[in-house]
């Protein structure tokens, strides 16, 4: 976008753009290879009770481990992957690993822990959500109320009255529905408008400014203010600091995540937080 501005001659605008249009599709091929050939996986971050630092549930977060390249961040191969409508066989596979690897742990005798999934809304338009959120739990044997979506937004698109029937819908099968990265982009107050949600998610850019005085904590006030009034628990993501967490239990949050408690980890790892983690005495 910034290419607009540039004071490149036009021939020289054409020529970035090509290449840059070649980048774009050449990455997309290989993540779609990666996804046909098995090279993605689920890391799970600890969600924790503030008061305690106990884990109650994780965020499944995809990774991309590429044979060559190394580590491919999702912040950059799920835009590529929204923007070719491949984001709909990914979502697929996260959902149906996610309920794969609960199973899994259920049939280990580890404690039940709820899974945060990410959705972005493209995936809505490409249609079946709920029917597809509802066969993986048929087939893993997942209880609705271990699933969240969390709703994620990358680039404005219209939605219909579809995107408020596939919510509602999902609301009804008891899955629950967590606005993500809110306050940020197109997470706004329109969406709280428009839909129901269980969760809102405080972005990480205003959790890492909370140390910065009573402005920054006035408006996580605000966020933590929105979301007891419309009934929603609210999740802090992005704590790196000891003393953002008293912040933020004064200010009234009492769920968060960050690299403070973990990064994301492998399911193998997860598994071991998990079994290391001894039960309430
Ligand atoms: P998100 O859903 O808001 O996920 C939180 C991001 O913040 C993750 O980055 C996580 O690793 C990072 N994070 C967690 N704690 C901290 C912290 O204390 N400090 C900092 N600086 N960062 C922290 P990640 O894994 O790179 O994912 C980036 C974004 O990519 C996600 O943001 C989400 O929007 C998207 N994404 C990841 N996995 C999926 C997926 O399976 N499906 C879809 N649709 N999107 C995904
Ligand atoms: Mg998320
Ligand atoms: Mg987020
Ligand atoms: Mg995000």
């Amino acid at each position: 976008r910034s290419q607009h501005n540039s004071p490149l001659p036009w021939t020289q605008y054409t020529k970035a753009l090509e290449q840059k249009t070649r980048e774009t599709v050449d990455l997309t091929t290989k993540l779609r290879h990666a996804l046909e050939a098995d090279q993605l996986e689920l890391y799970y971050q600890p969600q924790v009770d503030l008061a305690t630092g106990r884990i109650i549930s994780a965020e499944a977060l995809l990774r991309w481990n590429h044979p060559q390249a190394g580590f491919i961040p999702p912040g950059l191969f799920i835009p590529l992957a929204e923007q070719s409508q491949l984001i709909g066989p990914l979502g697929d596979w996260v959902l149906r690993q996610a309920c794969r690897d609960l199973k899994a742990w259920r049939d280990t005798g580890l404690a039940v822990c709820p899974v945060s999934i990410n959705v972005s809304l493209i995936q809505f338009q490409l249609g079946s959500v709920p029917d597809k959120v509802r066969q993986a739990l048929t087939e893993y044997n997942v209880a609705p109320g271990e699933l969240t979506l969390e709703i994620t937004e990358s680039v404005f698109e219209h939605h219909g009255r579809d995107l408020k029937k596939d919510l509602e819908a999902l609301s009804a099968m008891g899955v629950r529905l967590s606005l993500d990265d809110f306050g940020t982009g197109y997470s706004s107050l329109a969406h709280l408008n428009d839909y129901f949600f269980d969760e809102i998610k405080i972005d990480k850019s205003f959790v890492s400014r909370l140390d910065d005085g009573a402005y920054a904590q006035a408006i996580v006030k605000a966020i933590i203010f929105i979301a007891a009034a419309i009934d929603a628990d609210v999740v802090a993501e992005g704590i790196e600091l000891t003393k953002s967490i008293a912040t933020l239990q004064h200010l009234g949050c009492k769920k968060g995540q960050g690299f403070l408690y973990s990064h994301a980890v492998p399911e193998a790892s997860w598994r071991q937080l998990l079994i290391d983690q001894k039960p309430y005495s």
